[in-house]
């Protein structure tokens, strides 16, 4: 018999009793998540209640962008501005794949145009201009989009005379733009140099991870700056570090915790009373 004619054995397989899910299969979907902190499973509504933040360790997860917004402004208060600037592709830049074909997968799996998300708002009452970084979109990265919508957070707030506020979250230059990433440093640099003039506090948050240009830059530029705990700040990873000095680094070393004892930030503030910190800040400051 020749081998093309012969006729595929179709075996059935016992079936199995389905067996119930632990919750530790769930995480990430269905109604369990396990956190990355204690291993403990949380249910998901309890999880996201408490703005992602472990009820039983208080391990900070990661928060979309625009739940952020939900927990530290004044209900109904933003205002999303700069939606219409879009990513290009100056350089025709090609990696494992084209960055013309990221961007446009990115899009749709986000649902957002870049990394940051700006407008206007208030905290308290008080009006401020204020931008987040959306780590969800190509690791937070800063390229030419997201150097310009912080800049126009910046100069919104000059024009305005009111506080501005920054979360910075990101893995920190888009390596697929080049130089062109690497110039948005100096142009949000110089839009603060500008802001200095109207004497309104500029309050930088640093969340997990705040790294690269956007913590050689902007991040740690603020007259305050905050972090949440346990964040990793810094500008070259520790692993690069590491394997530059050929040294074991400290234990917690980049950490918020080590950083404010060295004196490199100002405060940590959990991510639960964020709000309060930031309202209280305004009103002494703004
Ligand atoms: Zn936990």
């Amino acid at each position: 018999m020749a081998w093309y004619s012969k006729q595929k054995k179709v075996t059935k397989k016992a079936e199995a009793p389905a067996a119930p899910q632990p919750p530790e299969a769930a995480k990430g979907e269905g109604m369990w998540n396990k956190c990355d902190g204690c291993g403990e499973v949380v249910y998901k509504a309890d999880w996201e209640a408490n703005w992602n933040v472990c009820p039983k360790c208080g391990h900070h997860d990661m928060m979309p962008v625009r739940r952020r917004f939900e927990m530290l402004l004044d209900p109904g208060s933003f205002q999303e501005l700069d939606t219409e600037l879009t990513p290009q592709d100056p350089l025709g830049f090609v990696d494992a794949k084209k960055y013309r074909d990221r961007l446009k997968s990115t899009f749709k799996n986000t649902g957002m145009r870049d990394a940051f998300v700006s407008g206007v708002g208030a905290i308290g009452g008080k009006q401020v201009s204020i931008g987040s970084f959306a780590f969800e979109f190509m690791g937070g990265s800063m390229g030419s989009v997201v150097g310009e919508k912080v800049a126009r957070v910046i100069d919104r707030a000059f024009e305005r005379r009111i506080p501005c506020i920054v979360f910075s979250s990101t893995g920190g230059a888009r390596m697929q733009e080049g130089i062109f990433s690497l110039m948005q440093m100096a142009k949000t640099s110089a839009a603060l140099n500008r802001f200095r003039g109207v004497r309104k506090p500029y309050i930088s948050v640093m969340l997990h991870p705040t790294t690269g240009g956007v913590a050689a830059s902007f991040a740690w530029l603020g007259d305050v700056v905050i972090a949440e705990p346990k964040a990793l700040i810094g500008f070259a990873g520790p692993r690069v570090i590491e394997q530059t000095i050929r040294e074991k680094l400290p234990p917690g070393f980049q950490r918020s915790e080590f950083l404010l004892e060295h004196g490199m930030i100002d405060a940590i503030v959990p991510r639960l009373e964020m709000r309060d910190k930031l309202a209280q800040l305004l009103g002494l400051l703004g």
